[in-house]
């Protein structure tokens, strides 16, 4: 049965049917899984060693052109699909409890911003139950707090981004010159969901709560300094967890970034330390990651060719 979103800040009011849809993300109904793999680099926390398993979503809301995974956060409408699972909410719960079972500290489902729906409708309590790790929701930070709510009580982690304070990266990079007031209001409206963070007392691993992720880009140290002050000022000491990513790698395949003075590097060692410091310096951050610079390698991103897919 098809129906009309406006689940997200685009407010597309447009069709969703079956398998893609007519609004900017090109989604349907059935959730579009692009890859499964188990990842033992996110952050400490995720994992005591047997790192998180990660089912990545097809598609965006917000399709950055940076993107760091640009091979499947396109629209579902292309014809240039990778291979993809569609499936149904109900799949998709035993999905999140299969993988639950397979060894990883905790599950991921990353960036499923435009399935929320479908991913609360998935969670029933009965499959919440049966889900043995904690369950984080990694997501791009462009919601609508009443869309999120629907994850109330079955998300454990929420992982939002924060990309943007300004609005001129957010228009000229990601289409969204409203992200910043969006995804403060995300973040927020996670953490009233979850409260502060907590943790297992033997292992650290983190059981409930909030991690704020911002990724550093080349030349917009502004932009960064204003995410970091937003944390600082919004929550006090050991309320939330916020990882600061040096990852970015130019994709210099794609002209528009090829083409982009700022995009088309990576960042450099001044802006890395500037931001370090910067974020050592706010006294209500007690809770933070910094990615070393080396972190910047395409070895780091997954390949979404259909291998690894539902092993
Ligand atoms: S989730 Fe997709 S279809 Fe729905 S409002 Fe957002 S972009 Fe539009």
């Amino acid at each position: 049965m098809s129906y009309l979103c406006s689940d997200c800040p685009r407010e597309c009011g447009a069709v969703r049917n079956e398998y893609t849809g007519e609004g900017f993300c090109g989604a349907g109904e059935k959730i579009a899984v692009a890859k499964i793999m188990r990842h033992m680099w996110e952050e400490p926390v995720l994992s005591t060693g047997n790192g998180t398993e990660n089912i990545f979503i097809y598609g965006c809301n917000l399709g950055c052109v940076y993107c760091q995974n640009y091979k499947i956060n396109g629209s579902l409408r292309t014809s240039e699909l990778p291979p993809l699972t569609y499936l149904t909410p109900a799949e998709f719960g035993e999905l999140l409890v299969e993988r639950s079972e397979t060894g990883a500290d905790t599950v991921g489902i990353v960036t499923g911003d435009h399935y929320i729906r479908q991913i609360a409708e998935a969670i029933t309590p009965d499959v919440k139950k049966r889900i043995k790790t904690p369950l984080v929701f990694n997501m791009s930070g462009y919601s609508k707090p009443e869309t999120i709510a629907l994850l109330k009580g079955k998300i454990d982690i929420f992982m939002p981004d924060f990309k943007y304070v300004s609005e001129k990266p957010a228009r000229e990079y990601s289409q969204a010159p409203d992200y910043p007031a969006r995804a403060a209001e995300t973040i927020k409206k996670c953490f009233e969901m979850t409260g502060p963070a907590t943790f297992d007392e033997k292992t650290y691993l983190m059981k409930s709560g909030v991690i704020i992720r911002h990724l550093i880009l080349p030349g917009w140290f502004r932009n960064t300094a204003g995410v970091i002050d937003f944390v600082n000022e919004n929550f006090r000491p050991d309320e939330v967890v916020f990882s600061l990513m040096s990852q970015y790698t130019p994709m210099n395949s794609i002209p528009e970034i090829s083409s982009n003075p700022r995009l088309s590097r990576r960042i450099s060692a001044v802006e890395h330390k500037a931001a370090i410091d910067y974020l050592c310096a706010c006294e209500n951050i007690t809770m933070c990651f910094c990615q070393d610079r080396a972190s910047s390698s395409e070895e780091f991103i997954p390949d979404f060719d259909g291998s690894e897919t539902f092993q």
